[in-house]
């Protein structure tokens, strides 16, 4: 029986006392036993957003806290500015196109992170804009973009900033209080080592003045709704438990060891990652590299698509290709949540197995060697 590794920008493997906790007898959400729990999650997950302000929990993927952003801060006829480089970006520019929001688009060239000075420009020649959509983790690309550096700028003008943290949360730095983030998004099946299902919303005093005014649509993602139930550690629908039983679990497990230590830890996978696809004689594609995916340029005349199915199906590593104008020519390797230096070594064997057998001149033991330096 061969060893199954999730490898991709999420899903990510689920530790198995996490698994363990979900499969637990399921209890009724609108007792003392699960309000308690509720309440000691909500505590813990302001402790990873880095914020006092109330987070929120959805059942819904992550897309569905996106929506809510959208939906919650903005009215008919507002004006966002929205940061893409990649897949991701572009989606919030869709949410609002769907809700009737007007956009001014910053179209950053993918493989390259946003620039806080452009920001500052459109900002400037646009004044309406009332609320700024970024995403820290561009997973697409595998672009970290200077959220800090960003915020300062939004900071300024009266407009909010929502950022998408769904990849990046606990891999890369955000500190959604300090840097000023208004509205920063998670998404269960990323960092937080869980399976899809649950997505993460904070709020800041700033953005909560403008749900009062907000007129577009909105039912289940009312936030007017959700932070009357917050108050009293309760949701307004039914929440998805198991989901949450498994979130007490591992934010114990991520608080116990320390949030500076998982930020080290996918730092140091994703430093001996790219060490090691470049001693192999691959580039990498961000210029600015996440430390929860990265980007590889499939080879000159090698199929990209491929190699990933070649990884899946015969080394059952599942790893992430290039997503539309990316296809086929970038392969994204995920050192995000539950995963490990033998994990990364795995992969970049398997790699090379894979890329020798599509006709890619690499050296055998290249990229695992220069990782196992690093690990060292
Ligand atoms: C995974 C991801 C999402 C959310 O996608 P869902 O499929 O809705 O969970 C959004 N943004 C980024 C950057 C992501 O990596």
């Amino acid at each position: 029986m061969r060893k199954y590794r999730l490898m991709a920008p999420g899903p990510t493997p689920v530790p198995e006392k996490v698994l363990l906790r979900m499969a637990d007898t399921l209890i009724h959400h609108r007792t003392p036993q699960f309000q308690a729990v509720l309440k000691d999650v909500n505590k813990k997950l302001k402790k990873v957003f880095k914020t006092e302000n109330p987070v929120f929990i959805f059942a819904s993927s992550g897309t569905g806290a996106m929506e809510t952003s959208v939906i919650n801060l903005l009215s008919k006829g507002d004006t966002a500015l929205v940061i893409s480089g990649g897949k991701f970006g572009e989606r919030f520019g869709e949410i609002c196109e769907a809700y009737g929001v007007r956009t001014v688009n910053y179209d950053v060239v993918w493989g390259e992170a946003a620039s806080a000075d452009v920001v500052r420009d459109l900002l400037k020649k646009n004044p309406e804009i009332k609320a700024v959509f970024g995403t820290l983790c561009e997973t697409s690309t595998g672009v970290v973009n200077d959220i800090e550096k960003i915020a300062k700028v939004v900071a300024e003008t009266p407009a909010v900033f929502v950022v998408d943290a769904i990849s990046g949360l606990l891999a890369d730095e955000l500190k959604t209080d300090v840097w000023g983030v208004d509205v920063a998004i998670g998404g269960s099946q990323k960092g937080f080592m869980l399976p899809p299902g649950l997505s993460f919303l904070t709020l800041s005093a700033k953005a909560r003045k403008l749900i009062e005014s907000s007129d577009l649509p909105k039912y289940y993602f009312d936030l007017k709704a959700a932070l009357k139930s917050h108050a009293k550690d309760d949701t307004p629908w039914t929440p998805a438990v198991s989901l949450i039983m498994g979130l007490d679990t591992i934010l114990d497990m991520i608080l116990e060891k320390g949030l500076d230590n998982a930020l080290s830890y996918h730092a140091r996978l994703a430093a001996a990652t790219r060490a090691g696809v470049e001693n192999m004689g691959l580039e990498l594609f961000a210029k600015a590299p996440s430390n929860a995916v990265t980007a590889v340029k499939v080879p000159e005349g090698i199929d990209g698509a491929a190699f990933v199915k070649k990884m899946r199906d015969e080394q059952k590593i599942t790893v992430a290709g290039g997503q539309a104008e990316l296809k086929g020519k970038i392969f994204r390797l995920a050192h995000l949540g539950y995963t490990d230096e033998f994990d990364t070594i795995s992969a970049l064997s398997a790699a090379s197995i894979v890329l020798k057998q599509l006709g890619c001149d690499v050296e055998f033991g290249k990229g695992a060697a220069k990782a196992e330096e690093m690990f060292m």
